[in-house]
């Protein structure tokens, strides 16, 4: 950490020409890690010791240090607010993060799951204590059975890779209950990273599926992998090249009839919601990102919410808790025997799961109503179009037009640059930008995935497109240098992140 230090009489101090005696850079505070900020040896507050004459924690009490960093309530609320002011935020500027559908968070949403009635109450209540709760679960799952056009769903997964694995087990306590001992899943290559992730947890083996020179699932190639050795495929639509998948009935006629199922990646749903139903594809099983297309914050309040929508033929091995509508109000299910007709495959989370996001996504929809989710796919599919359309003569984008709601693009206008893909993004750092996703799908080289989603203005999406059209005259003019620097804007600048993902250091040690 480079700061300055000034507590030692200023024996620390160095003052390279434009640089700050404390660190700080005017609003943007140098931060150091808490116990850097606060020593453990005192305590931040004024408290007289106390005698103790009698406890009862027969003689387990601590007798060493507890080795908290001792800040008073000033100091540590200055710590996390600079550091919070750091971090790139939805509420802070342009994020278009593609796969990730980083949209605005209504305030709406914000002031209502905050209603002490959904905020303060207690998973082990009564029943009767919280059947408002309960039926607010109850109206959202509604609203997704009718937005995908399934008879089921489930709500307890707590993401989307989590849905994926309540998906897969269905699945596979679908195949037990008939004695099916089939165990390959179908992937294509440019599926999102948790959906091989996801079928191997499961116990599976997965064969990758070629896509064609347009960026979609082969269907030949589908059709001759398909056979009674196949668990299913697993999908995503619009695909992460942000395109329509057109051959999805095929598809789901091609696995049913060899008695496999179709797992559908929901979290491009935002891209279609209001105009295709799932259901009538043909899909078995797929999950929602309530964190992407429904506005609620991505780990806002904790984990996201990944509910899972089921076919006929899967509804039945849907987890526990279930929701009954009984004539004295909603009742839950808690247990294997308690409802009739179920086998379910057991739970996937300890309770009945996101109750905060649970109210964001409602809250979304509500104030939507079914004409303005229609129009926030639309619009989100309309902004990832404006930008394709405004850049593709620069930027170059493997596939061709029209996309769904993101943009993909290449590195082949870099080419003999010397700059990468991913001096683009650091350099969209210095102009207030969260870059796009890099280097995913992994279908295309050096890919650039640009998501605006609906909730940006023009205005915004074309003061992207000029900078993105800035950056690409400078490649052209061979600006090598400017992009290999870049970011020199911001709190760090080219950080080894390679080392950060394989060798996190997550623990403080104190100084020899
Ligand atoms: C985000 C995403 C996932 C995983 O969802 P999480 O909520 O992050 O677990 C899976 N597939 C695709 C295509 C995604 O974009």
């Amino acid at each position: 950490m480079n700061v300055h230090d000034l507590s030692d009489g200023g024996g620390g101090v160095k003052n390279p020409a434009g640089e700050t005696y404390s660190g700080d850079h005017a609003l943007v505070h140098e931060e150091p890690l808490i116990f850097e900020r606060g020593r453990t040896a005192v305590c931040g507050v004024d408290i007289t010791s106390v005698e103790l004459t009698a406890d009862h924690l027969g003689g387990l009490e601590r007798t060493d240090e507890i080795g908290l960093p001792g800040l008073s309530e000033p100091e540590a609320v200055r710590h996390y607010v600079r550091l919070s002011q750091m971090n790139a935020a939805i509420d802070t500027g342009f994020y278009p993060l593609g796969s990730c559908t980083m949209k605005h968070n209504p305030r709406l949403g914000e002031k209502l799951a905050r209603l002490t009635g959904f905020a303060d109450i207690h998973p082990l209540q009564p029943q009767k204590t919280v059947q408002g709760a309960l039926a607010l679960i109850a109206e959202l799952a509604r609203w997704l059975k009718e937005l995908t056009g399934m008879p089921a769903v489930t709500m307890t997964p707590k993401a989307g890779a989590h849905g994926e694995l309540c998906g897969l087990i269905a699945i596979r306590s679908a195949l037990d209950a008939r004695g099916d001992k089939r165990r390959i899943v179908l992937v294509p290559e440019s599926a999102h990273g948790t959906n091989p992730a996801t079928a191997a947890l499961c116990g599976f083996a997965v064969k990758t599926i070629r896509a064609t020179a347009d960026g979609r699932v082969d269907l030949a190639s589908l059709k001759q992998a398909v056979s009674s050795e196949i668990v299913g495929l697993m999908l995503t639509n619009p695909n992460t090249s942000g395109l329509f998948e057109r051959d999805m009935i095929a598809i789901a006629e091609a696995l049913h009839a060899a008695g496999a199922y179709f797992y559908c990646d929901g979290a491009n749903f935002n891209a279609i919601m209001g105009r295709v139903k799932p259901g009538d594809l043909g899909v078995d099983a797929m999950h929602i990102n309530l964190h992407k297309t429904f506005s609620t914050p991505h780990g806002g309040g904790g984990p996201g919410a990944g509910p899972v929508v089921f076919s006929q033929r899967l509804a039945p091995f849907a987890p526990l808790p279930l929701v009954l509508h009984e004539r004295d109000g909603l009742r839950l299910v808690e247990y294997r025997g308690e409802a009739p007709d179920a086998k379910p495959l057991g739970r996937m989370s300890a309770f009945h799961g996101q109750m905060g996001m649970f109210v964001r996504a409602l809250a979304y929809m509500l104030s939507h109503g079914s004409d303005g989710l229609k129009q926030a796919s639309g619009d989100a599919v309309l902004s990832a179009n404006y930008i394709l359309e405004s850049l593709k003569d620069v930027v170059t984008a493997p596939y061709e037009g029209p996309c769904m709601h993101e943009a993909l693009f290449d590195d082949v206008f870099l080419k003999g640059s010397g700059i990468t893909t991913l001096d683009i993004a650091k350099r969209l750092i210095d102009e207030g930008f969260h870059p796009m996703t890099v280097y995913f799908p992994l279908t295309v080289h050096g890919a650039m995935l640009v998501e605006p989603t609906e909730s940006e203005s023009k205005r915004t999406l074309d003061r992207f497109i000029a900078v993105m059209r800035a950056f690409a005259a400078e490649a052209k003019a061979g600006n090598a240098d400017a992009f290999r620097q870049a970011p020199v804007f911001a709190p760090r600048r080219r950080l080894d992140e390679t080392a950060a993902a394989r060798k996190p250091v997550l623990r403080w040690t104190p100084p020899g």
